[in-house]
């Protein structure tokens, strides 16, 4: 008969002793250790909706769709759960601080249906009082303002989305989808309708 090794009778009395060495999941929730790289989150209030954490995905993780209907303009930013490789790339590249999205400890990522696997965070889009197509998020033009500071001048799009953010400016009276021309210049505007207006006209 072989008979056990020393090492394995101490282990089978330390473990009768101490009990087992795996934890009781599911019967006590797992606590995952604090530097457990889990699921990132989007933060709606510092997210700036810039897109740097789309480009820096290097598997294209993060999207974001925008809704440019004039009543509600939303740029809507998706994390894909089931395609996340927890890198940590989107929250090194967020220009907010690295707080519009951070790695969280949330671990458990099951779903019953895949195409569940995804979350989303919604952000005012400011349109092209032109021609209506997306300038940026109205968040992310505020940004800009506050590093260009007096700079920021030198942009009607940005003044004016300062104004617009303060309630000094009036609503636009170019109706979307007209021509725009030289007289337009003084309007929040794209980067096609700002050339337009300005080197075209
Ligand atoms: S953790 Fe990595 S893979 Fe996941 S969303 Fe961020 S950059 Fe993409
Ligand atoms: S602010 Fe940060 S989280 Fe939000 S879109 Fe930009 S990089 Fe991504």
């Amino acid at each position: 008969m072989k008979l056990p090794k020393v090492r394995e009778i101490g282990e089978a009395v330390k473990a009768i002793v101490r009990g087992p060495y795996t934890s009781p999941f599911p019967k006590r929730p797992h606590v995952p250790h604090p530097n457990f790289r889990g699921q990132p989150k989007f933060n709606a209030a510092k997210c700036l909706g810039c897109l740097a954490c789309e480009a820096a995905c290097p598997v294209n993780a993060i999207a974001h769709k925008d809704c440019v209907e004039p009543e509600a303009p939303v740029r809507l930013m998706i994390h894909y759960t089931d395609t996340c490789i927890f890198c940590g790339q989107c929250e090194a590249a967020c220009i907010a601080d690295h707080e519009g999205i951070k790695l969280s400890n949330d671990w458990d990522l099951t779903f019953f249906d895949r195409k569940q696997a995804f979350e989303t965070i919604e952000k005012t889009l400011q349109l092209c009082e032109i021609c209506g197509e997306a300038v940026a998020t109205c968040d992310h033009l505020l940004w800009i303002t506050d590093r260009l500071g007096e700079l920021a001048y030198s942009s009607p799009t940005l003044y004016l989305s300062r104004m617009k953010n303060l309630g000094l400016a009036s609503p636009p009276l170019t109706l979307f989808g007209e021509e725009g021309n030289r007289s337009d210049r003084f309007k929040i505007l794209c980067a096609r309708c700002r050339r337009k207006t300005t080197i075209d006209e």
